[in-house]
């Protein structure tokens, strides 16, 4: 491991301007994906910039009954709120999803969006990954291909975001708030995180020293439901195979609306959008539920080692919203 400086960051600005000085500092929320990449060499800056200090850690409601979160709130303080879990089950259902108690103790808001892709050869750093190293291929696309994705992938990378975290906050149309040298911006969640086109290395539409102050969460219309299934290898503490995150409201047996995301199928939460179009207005059956899967799943473009995942998006999709509008229907 490469020797690096540490510095804690007393205010945003701070936090902000020590990046913006250095092209090779890193803000360090948790360490949990940071610190092993350091260990495995994948990523070597030479300044952290430690930002759990700064006063991000607060989950508040918004006066238009959505709710902010803090940007380096920790995974398992914001699992547990009660106004997450009221009003966003999906959500909360996604965070006690991923990793485990102790990672989630440490992870934050920021640190869980930024993760890098679990890819075996990204992390592997004796061979050859155009995502760790531009330009230098991809051996994924002869190789270990299990958790690689099946929509929107290009010939540069096949990599899938490893975020559980991120697939319900797709699902929610949460807004990403960050801080740059130039001021504010704000970024739709669905539009933070990129596909690989010829430029895998760029996971998000983030720049150098942009630092994510919070996520807010728009409220959800009275009635509706939502629901976060996560199909993995084993029972806990593994990434997801395929994951779904569901908000449906269904109204006299018709969908009156709904918000898919899905996880494990691309270099970023994938937003059913295919779908949610099939499925407005139509009848909350499962031949509509099986229709808007395949619409959605009609682009796919699985690889040798993953086509499995395109039958086990379409059952799990489908499961989910039948049982999602059983519980709605009024
Ligand atoms: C064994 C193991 C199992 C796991 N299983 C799962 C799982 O099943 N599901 C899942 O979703 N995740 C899983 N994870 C990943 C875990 O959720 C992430 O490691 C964690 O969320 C990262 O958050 P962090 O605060 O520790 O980030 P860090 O490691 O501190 O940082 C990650 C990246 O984000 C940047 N960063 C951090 N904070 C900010 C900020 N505020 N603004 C801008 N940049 C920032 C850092 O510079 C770095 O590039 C697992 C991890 C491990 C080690
Ligand atoms: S899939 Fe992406 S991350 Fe994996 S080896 Fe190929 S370029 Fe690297």
């Amino acid at each position: 491991m490469r020797p690096f400086d540490y510095r804690r960051a007393d205010d945003i600005d701070g936090a902000v301007a020590m990046l913006a000085l250095n092209p090779s500092a890193a803000f360090l929320g948790g360490g949990t994906n940071l610190v092993d990449h350091l260990r495995l060499g994948v990523t070597a800056p030479d300044l952290l910039v430690d930002v759990t200090r700064l006063g991000l850690d607060r989950i508040e409601p918004l006066a238009d009954g959505g709710v902010r979160v803090g940007g380096t709130v920790r995974n398992s303080d914001l699992a547990a709120d009660r106004l997450v879990r009221e009003r966003y089950p999906v959500l909360a259902q996604a965070l006690l999803s991923g990793a485990s108690g102790q990672l989630r103790n440490l992870a934050t808001t920021g640190g869980n969006l930024l993760q890098r892709t679990r890819c075996v050869y990204f992390q592997d750093v004796t061979t050859p990954c155009g995502k760790r190293e531009p330009g230098s291929g991809c051996s994924a696309l002869r190789g270990y291909q299990r958790y690689h994705a099946i929509l929107g992938a290009s010939s540069a990378c096949i990599a899938t975001h490893p975020s559980d975290m991120a697939v319900a906050m797709a699902a929610l149309d949460a807004v990403v708030r960050v801080r740059g040298r130039d001021g504010e911006r704000a970024v739709p969640l669905t539009d933070f995180h990129r596909l690989p086109g010829d430029e895998p290395q760029r996971d998000t539409v983030l720049q150098h020293g942009e630092l994510i102050t919070a996520v807010d969460l728009p409220p959800l219309p009275e009635g509706m439901r939502s629901r976060y299934r996560k199909v993995r290898d084993r029972a806990s503490y593994a990434f997801a195979l395929v994951s779904v995150a569901a908000v449906l409201d269904v109204r006299d047996g018709t969908v009156a609306d709904v918000r898919i995301a899905l996880g494990g199928v691309a270099h970023k939460p994938w937003r059913a959008s295919v779908a949610e179009r099939e499925l407005r207005g139509a009848p909350a059956t499962a031949d509509s539920f099986r229709r808007a899967a395949d619409a959605e799943l009609a682009a796919a473009e699985p690889v040798e080692g993953n086509a499995f995942k395109v039958p086990l998006v379409r059952g799990t999709l489908v499961a989910v919203l039948r049982e999602l509008s059983e519980e709605t229907a009024r």
